[in-house]
């Protein structure tokens, strides 16, 4: 098989013109007369692009019309614009658990303040990215904060709870990222997730 060359990866939105790699925009593919949101590029047939940003969403539920090849008429979605802000936010949720526990698999993860502590104190390597529960107590907050090497990026989703659950743990508010595509991934979706949870 031939390695798709990333001009192959290319795809314009077309609420707002600009090119992306298609795993950063959402798909939408064409079935009979609907148009369905295609979360994890799955479904055949031609399909068109919009960026993930609610801007975006928002524009591209508002055209009037599709490239023909892609949808003729006026057009009808299977998920209408009041619910696509939840469905993304369920979506990219669901991916960010998965991608959670494909890292806690793939010894991606370090889990536990006191552990990530002890690693930085004895010089290991800096983690990629910090996870942290959104219902950890201001004082580990501060505490991790403190340790994580300045310009780390630290993500904030979910409960201790819903990240254990996630990785299939007991729950744990700290989670210390490698550097690994899967971190990558669970970067991305966290953003999405907490783009989406605004109110716009
Ligand atoms: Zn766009």
């Amino acid at each position: 098989m031939r390695a798709a060359t990333k001009e192959n990866n290319v795809r314009t939105c077309l609420a707002c013109g600009a090119k992306s790699d298609k795993g950063a925009l959402l798909r939408f593919a064409a079935a009979g007369t609907i148009i369905v949101p295609d979360w994890r590029g799955t479904l055949g047939g031609r399909a068109v692009y919009s960026c993930l940003t609610t801007d975006c969403v928002a524009r591209f539920y508002t055209l009037k019309r599709f490239p023909e090849k892609f949808f003729k008429g006026t057009p009808a979605f299977a998920i209408s614009q009041g619910e696509i802000h939840g469905w993304i936010k369920t979506q990219a949720e669901a991916s960010l658990a998965h991608f959670l526990g494909l890292a806690r698999k793939s010894g991606v993860l370090t889990l536990g303040q006191n552990t990530l502590a002890d690693i930085l104190e004895n010089g290991g390597t800096a983690p990629t990215a910090v996870l942290l529960a959104a219902d950890l107590a201001d004082r580990t907050l501060r505490e991790i904060t403190g340790i994580v090497p300045v310009g780390t990026p630290v993500l904030r989703w979910g409960t201790k709870e819903t990240i254990g659950a996630s990785i299939g743990m007991r729950p744990v508010g700290v989670v210390a990222l490698g550097r690994s595509p899967i971190t990558d991934r669970i970067v991305h979706y966290c953003a999405i997730v907490n783009h989406f949870s605004q109110e716009h």
